[in-house]
């Protein structure tokens, strides 16, 4: 019998040490996600005020997305460090995630809302359409490299159920879920998709970086009736629309 108690507290010992080893080693590695996790709200909340805020750009809804959408998520791990830089950073496939400033300038150009239904063409990393989900009813988008559109679909559909991706030509838009309210274009064709604009609302807005004349320009397009109204903002370099045998547009 004293045996047995011996036997047992020894065993109540060596699991109170293993446990206090598991909660103290458990305790470290939280201070060390933490510390990591600071490290990223700091530079975060950096890139809102200088990039973004200072330049301008003061809507309350697009600074609230631009602080809640984690940009670190969206790049490949050996980038977190330099994810809310001023720049834009490849994804893979030759492809990039934009600047965040150019991120907040498309996404205040096509007026968000709750209840706006907006397509995206260039699902790219996921991140604008992230962006477009804090602020908009329902966002479908476009990717034509497989493997990216994949791996976007798998962290939005972790964040936010109203984000549809969807592996295709952009070019051609998404018909079974026209008519939009806006379209938002991340990839260079030289003109104006029509499909684009035939499934917009009347009244919806493009924002489009379009390749004219050897110049890429930011152009922003309000449908009404027939007619385009057409609005350049900025010269930009995005990276080229392209069909599925990988001719540019
Ligand atoms: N919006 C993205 C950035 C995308 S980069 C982001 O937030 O990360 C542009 C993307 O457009 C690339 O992923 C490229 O593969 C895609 N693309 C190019 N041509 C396309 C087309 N015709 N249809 C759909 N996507 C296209």
């Amino acid at each position: 019998m004293k045996n047995f108690r011996r036997q047992v507290g020894a065993l109540a010992f060596a699991l109170g040490v293993s446990a206090t080893f598991i909660l103290l080693s458990g305790c470290s590695a939280d201070l060390v996600v933490d510390e990591e996790e600071d490290e990223f709200k700091t530079m975060h909340e950096r890139m809102v005020a200088t990039q973004i805020e200072a330049r301008g750009i003061t809507d309350p809804g697009v600074l609230s997305a631009m602080r809640k959408v984690k940009r670190h998520l969206f790049v490949p791990e050996s980038l977190w460090d330099i994810a809310y830089g001023d720049h834009p950073l490849p994804i893979g496939e030759g492809q990039t995630i934009s600047q965040p400033y150019i991120v907040a300038l498309m996404t205040l150009a096509v007026e968000p809302s709750k209840d706006k239904k907006v397509l995206e063409v260039g699902t790219g990393s996921g991140y604008q359409a992230a962006v477009l989900a804090e602020l908009c009813g329902s966002v479908y988008s476009v990717e034509i490299i497989e493997t990216l559109g994949k791996r976007a679909q798998g962290i939005l559909a972790g964040m936010y159920d109203n984000v549809h991706v969807k592996i295709g030509d952009g070019y051609k838009g998404w018909s079974e879920h026209a008519p939009f309210d806006a379209v938002i274009v991340t990839c260079s064709p030289t003109h104006v998709p029509q499909p684009l604009i035939d499934q917009l609302k009347d009244g919806g807005r493009i924002i489009i970086p379009v390749h004219e004349d050897g110049e890429q320009e930011l152009v922003l397009l309000v449908k009404r009736g027939d007619e385009l109204m057409r609005e350049s903002i900025i010269p930009v370099r995005f990276v080229p629309m392209v069909d599925d045998t990988g001719a540019t547009y």
